[in-house]
């Protein structure tokens, strides 16, 4: 199973903000550097995340992006599965569909090994993804604008 670079990128967002001291919320920009993303990319991203309710935005003086509480405490398996949807990992149903998309015990067990992916995920938050070594390295990662 491979994840789309859409959600890898909302990730690493995540992990940033994770990490980021009160009081000195990074903006859109600033995470795309960091994390090595073009900031189109991420603005997308990001805007995913604010509608999740795991990030928001603050105005004015010191404004910025935040992790919400919620952000903090998501389960990764909850996050991945929003962030990528509802589709399967195979497109029985594309065009032309697959002729034995009606009783293929394939699509069955390709449908069970996505739901194991995922639920592996389940017990890990936000949180104990940023837990060390990867929270000091992210603290330390400088942004260098992305091609
Ligand atoms: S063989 Fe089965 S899993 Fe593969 S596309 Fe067809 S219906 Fe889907």
């Amino acid at each position: 199973m491979r994840l789309t670079k859409f959600t890898d990128l909302a990730l690493r967002a995540v992990m940033r903000l994770a990490v980021s001291p009160q009081g000195d919320a990074l903006t859109t920009r600033e995470v795309a550097e960091v994390v090595k993303v073009p900031y189109a990319h991420m603005a997308k991203a990001i805007a995913r995340l604010q509608h999740l309710g795991v990030v928001e935005a603050r105005r004015g003086r010191g404004g910025g992006l935040e992790l919400t509480e919620r952000g903090r405490q998501a389960s990764v398996g909850w996050l991945v599965r929003a962030l990528e949807g509802e589709g399967e990992v195979v497109a029985c149903e594309g065009d032309p569909p697959c002729p034995l998309r009606g009783a293929c015990r394939l699509r069955r067990a390709l449908s069970d090994a996505q739901e194991a992916f995922y639920a592996a995920l389940d017990p890990l938050t936000v949180s104990d993804l940023v837990a060390s070594p990867t929270g000091p390295v992210l603290v330390g990662l400088v942004g260098v604008r992305p091609e």
